[in-house]
């Protein structure tokens, strides 16, 4: 009884602040908040086809979703997914994490190489959407990265493995 409260409460809340990303939305991109990054990130979702998708900006870009399952942050990240993915009415997602991610020096201060870990977890990532969220899509997995002054968008395929 108390959860389906909090769940209206927060469902009111999605109503109020976006009421037109409810009515028009077409997918979700979940991507780092790095300020450098999420910009890139946001045009490069408009120009490739996404520009309808609601966007979760969160540090390490859902790299909560690698983490295990009692993590608290992970569950709430997937609760909220959830959340959106019901009310929004959409199937399709988009993961995006960047090279460099301060969220992931951070979090996993012993990491040997970082570049990699952010490479497997994006892959946990879509292969745990898949198993997790029943019907939702992963249509884009992309790892950004600093070129020469640019912002390099890597498609990267899950089931291949972590190859660029
Ligand atoms: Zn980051």
């Amino acid at each position: 009884m108390k959860e389906e409260m909090v769940r209206k409460g927060k469902v009111e809340v999605l109503r109020r602040l976006y009421p037109a990303d409810l009515e028009s939305a077409e997918g979700i991109a979940v991507f780092c908040c790095d300020l450098v990054f999420s910009q890139a990130h946001r045009q490069f979702l408009r120009k490739n086809g996404f520009g309808r998708f609601v966007s979760i900006s969160i540090p390490g870009g859902g790299g909560f979703l690698a983490q295990p399952s009692d993590s608290p942050e992970r569950r709430t990240l997937e609760e909220y997914l959830q959340l959106l993915l019901e009310e929004l009415k959409v199937d399709r997602m988009v993961l995006i994490s960047h090279s460099g991610c301060r969220w992931y020096r951070h979090t996993y201060p012993d990491e040997a190489d970082y570049e990699a870990k952010i490479l497997v977890d994006l892959c946990a990532m879509a292969q745990r959407l898949k198993k997790d969220f029943q019907g939702v899509k992963t249509e884009g997995l992309f790892y950004a990265e600093r070129q020469g002054g640019k912002i390099r968008m890597n498609k990267i395929n899950s089931d291949r493995g972590v190859s660029k």
